[in-house]
């Protein structure tokens, strides 16, 4: 849909005053208000329309440029036009104060819808908020499991004012910059705009003498040394709760908890899948041949481990139960040992000659049935 001239909106002449224009919107913001004409999606439209006309004609310089060039930049990026338009929506009705100011005989009207109603907040028992730490971690000791202490800033209780904020014998006065109603009304174009106050956030009430110690807020920050156990079996990104031990609660609310997040650094030799683990370990011909009893590595220390004979390379050993435990009942996971045939270097004359007196007595073919089927 085309957009209306803003002048012919206002129902004014392009050379018209300022005050014109003034006189002009709070006429007819009168008449469309909606809350003038409850549900009616029409007035509505046009109270959205008038207001955007306004918010450009009752700015010189935005005047200056809709007078050039109409309405065709505003859409394209214009970003101080956007606010009207499109972007309607974001106005927030309820910091209207159409007082009697700005609206003549309707402003008790306006008033009691708009200007009476200061939000307070709640002053029931609210919960402390969970404060999130991160550990780093060995790779055996998440998997064992590990008893420490962690530092973190956090707030405690005053201990001078036990939480209430105020010195002996002070209690919540009305505030006296905006006398005890919570709104402070500031002036803006031909609004009287009400706003919060922001000296008591609306409460209209103040602590006046507030604790020396917190300056009234009723906690002060420290640093504490927090004990805390970490369960065997925790893995990178592990939460661990410690109910309780996060930050304190307000007006006598239960306080929040704390997370312990674990960051696991990696092992040289050992890796970690879910809760198994996997190595690899390097074995002679001769092991590979005869089989043997070899020592691993694992989180327990070393084990000893028999490779049985005829083994090759690349073959999987599992080591039952040597794996991580689980975090979620009991039980362990297992370890699975991948075996490599390493063959010595710089071999010399005898063991080549051994070697090459081996093949003639095993004369196999280990490629033959690869070779047969090969198509490429
Ligand atoms: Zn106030
Ligand atoms: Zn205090």
């Amino acid at each position: 849909m085309a957009k209306r001239d803003y002048y012919e909106v206002l129902g004014v002449s392009r050379s018209v005053s300022d005050k014109e224009i003034k006189k002009a919107y709070r006429r007819l913001a009168r008449k469309y208000h909606p809350d003038v004409n409850p549900g009616d999606k029409a007035a509505e439209a046009r109270f959205k329309e008038i207001t955007e006309a306004y918010e450009v004609l009752s700015d010189p310089e935005k005047r200056r440029q809709y007078d050039q060039f109409g309405h065709q930049p505003y859409g394209a990026g214009f970003e101080g036009f956007r606010t009207s338009g499109t972007g309607f929506e974001g106005i927030d009705w309820s910091s209207f104060d159409l007082t009697s100011q700005g609206l003549g005989n309707l402003g008790d009207l306006f008033s009691d819808l708009f200007g009476g109603h200061a939000s307070t907040p709640t002053s029931g028992p609210i919960r402390g908020e969970d404060l999130h730490y991160s550990l780093d971690l060995d790779f055996a000791d998440a998997i064992r499991g590990l008893s420490t202490e962690v530092s973190l800033q956090k707030h405690s209780i005053c201990q001078d004012c036990q939480g209430k904020g105020f010195k002996a014998g002070g209690r919540l006065e009305a505030c006296p910059e905006c006398g005890g109603s919570g709104r402070r009304s500031l002036s803006k174009g031909p609004f009287r705009m009400a706003q919060t106050c922001p000296r008591c956030h609306g409460t209209g009430r103040v602590n006046l003498s507030p604790c020396g110690r917190c300056g009234g807020k009723g906690t002060v920050l420290k640093t504490e040394r927090i004990a805390v156990k970490i369960p065997p079996g925790v893995d990178n990104g592990s939460k661990v709760r410690l109910q309780g031990m996060g930050e304190p609660g307000k007006n006598g609310g239960p306080p929040g908890d704390l997370y312990i997040i674990t960051r696991v650094r990696p092992h040289p030799l050992l890796e970690r899948k879910g809760d198994n683990l996997y190595c690899e370990v390097p074995i002679t011909i001769g092991e590979a041949a005869l089989g043997a009893k070899i020592e691993v590595p694992t989180v327990d220390g070393l084990t000893s481990m028999r490779i049985p004979p005829e083994t090759s390379s690349g073959q999987v050993f599992r080591l039952k139960g040597k794996g991580v435990p689980h975090l979620k009942g009991g039980g362990r996971g297992d370890q699975f040992v991948k075996v490599k045939i390493v063959v010595p270097r710089d071999l010399d004359i005898r063991s080549q000659e051994l070697l090459r007196e081996f093949e003639r007595l095993n004369p196999e073919e280990p490629r033959r049935s690869l070779v047969a089927s090969y198509t490429p």
